[in-house]
This record gives C-alpha cells, structure tokens and sequence, in this order.
C-alpha cells in the first residue's frame, strides 16, 4: 500500500524538503497541498506554478480530501493554522502528522481528546530529528542524578516562537524523573528583564536567535564540583526527513495520540 500524504506548508522550508523526502521514500507519495492561498494551482519542487506540475494546492481540506484522498496530512506551517488544520484533519478521518511549534498545552490537550475519540493517529513531533530526540532522552536520563538543569535552545533569527517546542518538550522529559526544588539562589534580583530566561517547569530555558543558525539545543545539568552538557545541532533540515518519514509510516500502524518521536524509537 502507498500511503497518500498532503502537506499544509509545502512552499515552505521544512515543508518543500519534506515533500523531496517523501517523493523519494519507498511506499509513500505526495498527493496534494493545503494552503491559505492559490487554490487551483499546483506546488512543484518548492515553487507555485500554474502549470499541472508537482501536486494542487487546495484551500479547502474538505475539498483537498474529495479529490485526493489522502490518508495523512503533514503540518509544517506556522503556530497560527497548526491546530485548526490538525484538528479538521482528524474530523474528516485523516492522520495528522504535526512537525509545526507553537502548540499550547490546551491546544494538545484537545487534539489529544479527538484522536482518542475518533480512534485516529494524531504524531506531535517537536524535533524529527533522532539525534535531537536521544538529546532529549539522555537529558532527563541524566537528571536523575542531576536535577540542576538549564536549556539554552539556538535558532535561525526567522523562527516565530519561543522558547522551542523542542526545549519545552525536554523541560517536560526531564520534569517527570527531576525531584521540583528551586534552582539558583533564593535572593537573585535580576536587573536586566529576561536575564534569567524563561521559567519552564522550574528550569531555565534560554532563546537565542541569530542568523546562521538552524536548530541547535545545549543541555547543562550542574553538580558540585561538574557540568555536564549535553548538545545537539541539526546543520541542515535534511537531518528532520528520518524522523519525518518514521512519523508517516507509524501514523498509519497506531491509531492513537503520541506525543514525540522518542515513542516511536527504541533507545
Ligand atoms: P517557513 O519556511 O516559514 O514555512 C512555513 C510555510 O507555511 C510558509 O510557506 C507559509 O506561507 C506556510 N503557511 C502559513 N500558514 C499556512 C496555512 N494556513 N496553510 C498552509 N501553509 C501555510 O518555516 P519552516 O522553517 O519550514 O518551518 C515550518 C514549521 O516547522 C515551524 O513551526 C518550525 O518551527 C517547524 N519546524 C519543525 C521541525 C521539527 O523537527 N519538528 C524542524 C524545523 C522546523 P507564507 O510564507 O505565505 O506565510
């Protein structure tokens, strides 16, 4: 079976690499594109043409699943359209694949509750790549022993969110083995507003954004006497398309909510 895949964000970065990855993988396809605009035209290699190549672009999700029939719908957008295309996706019995940051908790929690309802695969994925997510897991691996923890996530300077959904996503992973406590002196006064970075789960995530920069991600967990750091970089959004192929192939063996990639890797 060929899984038919839509993608919402095809013109995109992520979106058009996505869509190389995919045409290229064993047993899957590109069907069509979702977007807020050129309806009626077509997405071929990274550009919009009115000629009838590379996949049509529908506005419509509706319409998008009448003509084409997709069995999946990949999100690389932005944290504006993320929910309502994952959430139109599943209601009309599509597999949402969502590698676009910015979900809030409310908004997880509520695709979480539709996937269980509809019996449906709803894949959040805050980073594809599978160097990040072992990041990720050796971080709160290792917070077992040291639970003084600070995250400093590094960007391209055209990411519109922050702290990543990556450094939460790790702040969370290292909540559930970190015993809560208070991180730095009890006294601090911060001089300068945001000094100190953002508070997530009683750790520190620190945003930098600066051109050059793709997706990188410093783990430092503190000891007396010891730092450990723990890094992750992701030089190219080709280190994503593993993950991002892994995600659609698993979308359809689970019918079910899954939260990051580390669910579906074994380490
Ligand atoms: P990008 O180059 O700005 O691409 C986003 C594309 O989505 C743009 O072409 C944008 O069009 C389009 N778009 C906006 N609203 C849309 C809608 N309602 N329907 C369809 N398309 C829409 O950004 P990117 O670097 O590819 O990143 C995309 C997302 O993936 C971001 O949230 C980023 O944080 C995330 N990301 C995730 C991972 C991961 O591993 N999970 C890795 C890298 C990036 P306009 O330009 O016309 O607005």
């Amino acid at each position: 079976m060929t899984i038919r895949v839509a993608i919402a964000g095809i013109r995109g970065r992520m979106g058009s690499t996505a869509a190389a990855a995919i045409s290229e993988a064993a047993g899957m396809k590109v069907v069509a594109a979702l977007d807020y605009k050129y309806d009626g035209m077509y997405a071929s290699e990274g550009t919009v043409t009115a000629e009838p190549a590379g996949v049509r672009i529908y506005t419509s999700l509706v319409e998008l699943n009448e003509q084409q029939q997709p069995d999946v719908l990949l999100d690389l957008t932005d944290p504006e359209a993320v929910f309502p295309n994952a959430r139109k996706a599943m209601a009309l019995g599509i597999c949402s694949v969502v590698g676009t940051s910015g979900l809030t908790i409310e908004e997880l929690g509520q695709l979480q509750e539709l996937s269980e309802q509809k019996g449906i695969a709803c894949i959040i994925a805050p980073n594809f790549s599978i160097g990040a997510v072992l990041m990720m897991k050796f971080a709160a691996q290792a917070a077992h022993y040291l639970g003084d923890v600070e995250i400093i996530e590094m960007h391209h300077d055209r990411k519109l969110d922050a702290p990543s959904g990556t450094a939460v996503k790790t702040a969370d992973m290292i909540a559930q083995v970190r015993t809560p406590h208070l991180q730095g002196h009890p006294d601090e006064q911060v001089h300068a507003y945001g000094a100190r970075g953002a508070d997530v789960q009683g750790m520190k995530i620190h945003s930098v954004r600066l051109p050059g920069l793709l997706a990188h991600q410093q783990v430092m967990l503190g000891g007396e006497g010891e730092l450990l750091t723990i890094r992750h970089d992701s030089f190219d959004r080709k280190s994503f398309m593993p993950g991002v192929l892994l995600a659609i192939r698993e979308s359809m063996q689970r019918p079910e909510f899954v939260n990051g990639l580390e669910h579906l890797i074994q380490a």
